[in-house]
Order: C-alpha cells, then sequence, then structure tokens
C-alpha cells in the first residue's frame, strides 16, 4: 500500500495527522507534507485512519 497526498485538494485541517501521526506531518502551516511511501503492513489501519479522516479526501491510498 502506498499513500498520496494531493497537495492542492489539502485545506490544512490537519485530521490526518492527527489520526494517524506516525504516517501523516505537517508544515508550519498545518497543511499535509508529500507523502509518497510504501506503508509498512502494520501501519496500514493508521493510513485508512488518516484517509478517513481528511475531509477533503486529498488522501489516497493505493
Ligand atoms: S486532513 Fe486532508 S486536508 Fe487536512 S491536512 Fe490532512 S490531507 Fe490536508
Amino acid at each position: 500500500m502506498r499513500i498520496t497526498i494531493d497537495r492542492t485538494a489539502c485545506s490544512g485541517h490537519a485530521r490526518c495527522a492527527a489520526a494517524a501521526p506516525e504516517l501523516f506531518r505537517l508544515d508550519d502551516d498545518g497543511y499535509a507534507l508529500p507523502l509518497d511511501t510504501e506503508v509498512p503492513a502494520e501501519l496500514e489501519q493508521a493510513a485508512h485512519d488518516g484517509e478517513t479522516a481528511c475531509p477533503e479526501r486529498a488522501v489516497t491510498l493505493r
């Protein structure tokens, strides 16, 4: 599984990082930093939590 973040859709709610701080990082303004990494199996639930938490649908899992 990989996570990508659409920075054009991100509105800086910071909910992804609140839901899964072990995966999502924010810049100084609260916007999710670019992420295109392989998710370890033990963090797949956290990835889903972050995806679900984003109200802008800016987080994609594939
Ligand atoms: S929850 Fe969505 S909109 Fe908010 S910072 Fe994370 S990716 Fe951006």
